[in-house]
């Protein structure tokens, strides 16, 4: 804790006094976040930086396998802070990100047992479209490349889930909302998108991304209007 506690100091210090005007500028206004991203609790995530955005930028729901329950699900965190993103917020781009090594993605894949965690088992049964995928599409995948082709299907699996939410359903219809999907590669600092067209994450670089096998061909199922 001592590392936190001497952040806290650090940012008051170097960060807030040099920035001040700014900090009082966003107290003073509504926020007005450009999107909303949604992404994995994994601490080795700063969507901040991987964006190069600022406080006020990004409304950000994090949790275990960037997971989004389908409308009907119990109301939770997500389907409200969803709805207060997009009814009251007004914000117009959602973003979907899962990422490279996600613990999560494993154990969802492997079925891991999860019998002295009932709340996660719970949890990712919110992701078994995702398994089932998996088992239909690569029976034969293994390995990283396994883990890399699952986190690609579980953002689609989530960007769909979200889609059936009614607040986003009907801007998806009327075209005023975009949903990117993204996968983020920590050890190569790589964003990749999901090309809806090719069926396809790309490098948002537009670089070869030859250390990975990425991109893995994907299907977007049954979503027409997301981007
Ligand atoms: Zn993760």
């Amino acid at each position: 804790m001592e590392k936190i506690i001497n952040g806290v100091s650090r940012f008051r210090r170097e960060h807030y006094l040099q920035n001040q005007a700014r900090f009082e500028e966003l107290a003073a206004k509504k926020q007005k976040p450009i999107a909303l991203f949604i992404t994995c609790a994994d601490s080795r995530i700063d969507p901040n930086l991987i964006t190069g955005t600022e406080p006020g930028d990004l409304f950000i729901i994090r949790n275990a396998g960037n997971i989004v329950p389908p409308h009907g699900s119990p109301i939770g965190g997500e389907s409200a802070t969803v709805e207060y993103a997009i009814e009251v917020l007004g914000i117009r781009n959602i973003i979907v990100c899962g990422h490279s090594q996600c613990g999560a993605m494993g154990a969802i894949l492997d079925s891991h047992n999860l019998d002295e965690l009932p709340a996660v088992r719970g949890w990712f049964s919110n992701a078994e479209a995702t398994r089932r995928i998996m088992q239909q599409k690569y029976p034969d995948m293994s390995g990283n490349d396994r883990i890399v082709a699952g986190t690609e299907e579980n953002v689609l699996v989530q960007m769909n889930n979200l889609s059936t939410h009614p607040c986003v359903a009907a801007r998806l219809a009327s075209g005023e909302l975009r949903v990117f999907g993204w996968y983020y590669d920590i050890g190569a600092g790589r964003v990749l998108q999901f090309d809806q067209r090719e069926g396809q994450f790309f490098d948002l670089n537009g670089e070869v991304h030859a250390a990975s096998p990425l991109p893995i061909r994907s299907t977007m199922r049954g979503a027409a209007h997301l981007v």
